[in-house]
């Protein structure tokens, strides 16, 4: 390295090396700077790989937001279900103490029938008793 290119030659700013043919200009911390084709490289890289974060992060966050927003959309579905299926419950439940009613008000009537019909026979056997003693007595005679 000559005492020439030394003080008057374009270095890279990075690692110091002699930059001969072709030179990248950068700004670093506000200042133009140039580098050579492998420091130009590695910072093209660098910001590639500040940009990917940045935009992988954003990403998540956005699939964050949206798993938790899908899950309460899940969750409300699903109350909305519970709630369904409790009314569900109620009906049959009051459809369940219907039947019964009619189930009881059946055997209530069935039973006054029953009484009835007993009465009836009853008031017949009476009056077929009451005529073969009239019968009875007129053979007597
Ligand atoms: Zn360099």
């Amino acid at each position: 390295m000559g005492l020439f290119s030394l003080l008057f030659g374009r270095r890279c700013y990075i690692c110091g090396n002699p930059i001969r043919r072709k030179y990248y200009p950068w700004k670093i911390k506000g200042r133009r700077r140039i580098l050579c084709p492998n420091c130009n490289q590695s910072m093209e890289r660098d910001v590639s790989k500040k940009k990917m974060a940045a935009f992988k992060g954003k990403s998540k966050q956005k699939i964050d937001t949206n798993v938790v927003k899908e899950l309460e959309k899940t969750k409300e579905e699903l109350q909305k279900v519970k709630l369904m299926l409790e009314e569900q419950k109620k009906l049959e439940e009051q459809r369940r103490i219907d039947a019964e009613k009619e189930r009881e008000e059946q055997a209530r009537i069935d039973a006054e029938k029953q009484k009835e019909e007993a009465a009836r026979k009853k008031q017949v056997d009476d009056v077929s008793d009451l005529a073969e003693d009239y019968l009875k007595k007129l053979k007597k005679k």
